[in-house]
Formats: structure tokens, sequence, C-alpha cells
């Protein structure tokens, strides 16, 4: 292992060191999040405890077919089955490699297909079609979860893990996405789409009761500038945030949502696969006096850049885009 072990709590994390007994149970147990490296686009295994199944959350690229082949290849070498797939939206970038995924992968006897009623949904695009063909066609029972819109769906991951689906309403004409709270224990991780502040605070507003706390927050839309509001980094008051970026424009982390995240009292490093590669979070889902035990890791440039066509740079040698609306930073 030559990643960090860290307690999370509200706001920020500390580098702990376990006993090795301890990290004997860790590893008998954990919940692992890959963010894989495919530049402009998202892909995301959360692989259940015991290794044995897996879902995705997103996976999408500018090389469709090659990212689908490579994280196949990856769940048939490392003996993990396919058991569930969440669309966060329907966006190519997000989307256009589960039906080679689904293709090629090993597959749970049953898989579960998540994803929101968004109007973006209908009438279907040609590959939105394609896909649902490859669904419907695949060597395993199909089991199709809609939420519907200002809806939340209670999902049962597998293994012990938990996850509710929360859909929200359109805000002038801007994206909608699923927002995906997982528990696991006493560890809870918050992913999100590509969506805006406007949605973000709509989906809050409307979710009144419903707890968005967690240790780990997926930043919006790449870290662009016009998401990851001031109301969500309060509401939800991650310790660790993590961002799928590339560097063309539309899938960068500006320097609003790292402001945001940042700019409190805390360590809140933003991790970054353009910067990081490949991000490699564990959890057993312990927790002592509100601090829940994780493992962070890195794998520079990452399993499928070379598939995906993606690079790591230097995080210095980034110029932060800086700029969005300035709701964005609204007080909590
Ligand atoms: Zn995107």
């Amino acid at each position: 292992m030559t990643g960090t072990f860290y307690e999370v709590f509200e706001n920020g994390r500390e580098e702990v060191t376990l006993s090795s007994q301890k990290k004997t149970t860790f590893c008998a147990s954990y919940l692992e999040v890959r963010m894989f490296n495919v530049g402009s686009g998202e892909a995301i295994l959360l692989t259940l405890p015991g290794r044995k199944s897996a879902w995705v959350i997103d996976c999408g690229c500018h090389h469709n077919e090659a990212l689908g082949e490579a994280l196949a290849g990856y769940l048939n070498d490392e003996g993990i089955k396919l058991k569930g797939i969440v669309l966060s939206h329907p966006h190519f970038d997000h989307g256009g490699a589960i039906e080679t995924l689904v293709q090629k992968a090993p597959l749970a006897s049953t898989v579960t297909y998540c994803r929101s009623r968004d109007e973006y949904f209908w009438p279907p695009k040609p590959w939105i079609k394609t896909l649902n063909t490859e669904l419907n066609a695949m060597n395993a029972a199909l089991k199709k979860i809609v939420v519907e819109q200002n809806g939340m769906e209670r999902v049962d991951l597998g293994k012990g893990v938990q996850a509710r689906m929360y859909s929200g309403k359109r805000v002038s004409g801007g994206y909608t996405a699923i927002f995906m709270h997982v528990r696991y224990k006493a560890a809870r991780l918050l992913f999100t789409g590509d969506v805006s502040c406007g949605y973000e605070e709509k989906l809050l507003k409307d979710s009144l009761g419903y707890e968005f706390r967690a240790d780990v927050l997926k930043v919006t839309h790449h870290g662009s500038s016009s998401g990851t509001s001031n109301k969500l980094v309060c509401a939800v008051d991650p310790g660790i945030a993590i961002a799928s970026t590339g560097h063309d424009a539309g899938h960068r982390l500006e320097r609003g949502p790292l402001k945001r995240l940042g700019g409190r009292p805390g360590d809140r490093e933003v991790l970054e696969t353009r910067v990081d590669g490949d991000i490699i979070l564990q959890t057993d889902g312990s927790s002592s006096k509100g601090r829940v035990l994780y493992y962070v890791d890195k794998e520079d440039p990452g399993r499928f850049a070379a598939a995906a066509e993606a690079k790591t740079v230097a995080l210095d040698s980034i110029n932060r885009a800086s700029g969005g609306p300035a709701g964005c930073g609204k007080d909590c």
C-alpha cells in the first residue's frame, strides 16, 4: 500500500497510522471508489466489499469503445462482476462507454440500471437507443430503476452498501443529474453529475429533511465554476473532494469551486484526475468519535489513460479559469 490513511470528518481530514491488525481488518472489508483518469469524461467504479462485484457510476469519454473494452478487461482480470450501472445524466461523456462495457464485461446474474426521468432521454438520442438495445440483449437479467423528477429511490447496492438516488427538476434550461448518496456503515459519499448551482440549490431545498452530508464529494460538472455552490458545500461538508477533469473548457476544475471547497478551514485538497491520474478511495466504514477511516491512493497517469488518450500534468502548470455565476457563492 503506497497511499495514506486518513480519518475524515466534517470539513477536514487528518493523516493516521494504522496498526497491522487494523490494516488487516480494513483490507478484509473495504468499499472502493476508483475514479479513472479518462480525460474529458467521467468513469467511476464502486467495488463492493469482498471485491466480487461492482457498480459503475457513469462511464464515458471521447474514446468510448476503447474505454469500455479496457474497463471490461480490468473487471475480468480482477474477477469482479458488473452488478449495476448508474447513468447520472444522458451525455456521451458520461454514458458512451456503457454499451461496449455490457457487451464485454463479466456480468452478475442480475444487472441493475438506474437513470432519471430526464427529458433529455426523450426522444432518445441514437447512442441511448443503442445502449437500450444492448442492455436488453445482455446475458443477464436487467432491473431498471427510473428516478422520477423530484423523486428519491432507495437502492440496495449489495454487501451492506446502500444508496439514495435523488433527481431534481430542471432550472432555467440547465442540466439535471442524479445525485447518489452512498452509505456504508458510518461512511457517506455523494456522487453528482453535471449540474449548475441553481439545480443543486433547488434539489437541496426540495429534498428538505434528507441528509446530504458526506465524507467525500464528487464535485459537480468536472469542476466548472457554474457548479458546486457554497450551499452544496455547506450541506455536504466533505473532508475529501474529487473531480474528473480534462484539459478542455467544460471539463476543467476552475477557481470558483476550488475556492468554495478549499477556502474554508481544514485540509481539503481537491483531488483531480488531470493532475493525480486515477483516484482511489477505500473505506471500511469504521468510525471513531465521528471520524471515518479512509485510505487514499493515486495511480498516475491512470489505468485507462492510454485507451482514453488522457494525460496528467503538473499542478503548478495549470492556469485556472475563473468566472462563473455569482449565485454559486451565495452564503450558506
Ligand atoms: Zn460531463
